[in-house]
């Protein structure tokens, strides 16, 4: 057997490079702070998009190959990490992108806001688990704010539960030419072109209506500006769901490690998986941002063969 490599994170970044490593006999264990494998592909992207069990059955392949799989730890400073640091050869941070992008208004604190993930997250527990629904939709006027694919999982869920009523607030107009989303609803039913919400109203400290503002996008050679055009208007809203974007990796996977992710360097050149300790390596989302399965895939595979030559090099 040769060295032994912790990968943190068992999404499709984590699980490529876990394949290529077992398979030139490394001694690869994986850890996860969620009850199952597959990061986003097993509690982001919603069942009715991608069987759970596939990825249920490649980390059994996996695991039938030699890889060890140690869920339910969260990796960080208070826990595993310095352990993880002494018995292993080499690390490779592959814990994603999910420190969610916020909407600071008033109003943000109620309870009925939500980020997608913790939705989408809840949703696939229940089916997996038959646990009770922690946020459910059904009968309520569920807001989505975001037009993005996170968005949609949520849009579809919602209805999928029963909602009385679903609405999405797109800030872009529409776009010409749009493919059709994966799901069956129509999206000018549900969306609302050029909005954005400015305040959330309360009833005893639950969110109940949000006030929402028409905006134009200004795009020139100074970035982007969202001008808002006060044309308030308001929208029942009994449970919210703020799916804007992803800023990055959660610091603290990469604190964990005493790494910081240099977004100049990383997002920037697709091929550089090394950090500033020179055993510890980032691919997939913590690296690029929030992107794909295939470019996920592609950089665990990278990531994975500059592993491979710092390892011989050592030998
Ligand atoms: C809701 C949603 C829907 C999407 N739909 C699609 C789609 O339809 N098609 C597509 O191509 N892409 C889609 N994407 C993007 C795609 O899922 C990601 O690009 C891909 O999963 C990234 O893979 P990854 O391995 O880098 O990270 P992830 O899949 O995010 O996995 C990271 C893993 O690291 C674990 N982790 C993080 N920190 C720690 C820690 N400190 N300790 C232990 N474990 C940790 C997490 O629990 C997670 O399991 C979607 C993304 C989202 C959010």
């Amino acid at each position: 057997m040769k060295q032994k490599i912790a990968i943190i994170g068992t999404g499709p970044s984590g699980m490529a490079a876990a394949q290529i490593l077992v398979q030139e006999d490394y001694q690869v264990t994986m850890y996860d702070k969620a009850d199952r494998p597959g990061g986003i592909l097993m509690y982001g992207i919603p069942h009715m998009k991608l069987n759970k069990s596939n990825i249920l059955k490649k980390a059994e392949r996996l695991e039938d190959m030699g890889v060890k799989f140690i869920l339910d730890t969260y990796v960080s400073k208070d826990t595993v990490a310095d352990e993880i640091s002494k018995d292993f050869d080499a690390v490779l941070l592959a814990t994603g992108a999910e420190h969610a992008r916020d909407i600071s208004i008033d109003g943000r604190q109620l309870k009925g806001i939500h980020f997608a993930m913790e939705y989408l997250t809840d949703n696939t527990k229940h089916l997996l688990d038959g646990s009770k629904l922690d946020i459910d939709a059904k009968d309520k006027n569920v807001v989505i704010i975001g037009g993005g694919d996170t968005a949609n999982d949520c849009v579809a869920t919602a209805i999928l539960q029963g909602a009385k009523t679903v609405r999405q607030l797109e800030i872009n107009p529409p776009r010409e030419n749009r493919k059709k989303t994966y799901y069956d609803f129509n999206e000018d039913e549900v969306r609302l072109y050029q909005k954005t919400a400015v305040k959330f109203i309360e009833s005893e400290g639950t969110v109940q209506k949000i006030e929402m503002d028409h905006v134009e996008i200004i795009r020139d050679e100074n970035g982007t500006k969202v001008e808002f055009q006060d044309q308030k208007g308001l929208i029942d809203a009994d449970l919210v769901f703020v799916a804007i974007g992803f800023l990055g990796p959660i610091d603290e996977a990469l604190a964990a490690f005493d790494v910081k992710l240099d977004k100049a360097k990383h997002n920037r050149d697709t091929t550089i998986f090394t950090t500033e300790k020179e055993n510890v390596f980032i691919c997939g989302d913590a690296r690029r941002g929030q992107s794909l399965i295939k470019w996920a895939i592609g950089e665990g595979k990278m990531a994975a063969e500059v592993i491979k030559e710092y390892l011989a090099a050592l030998d």
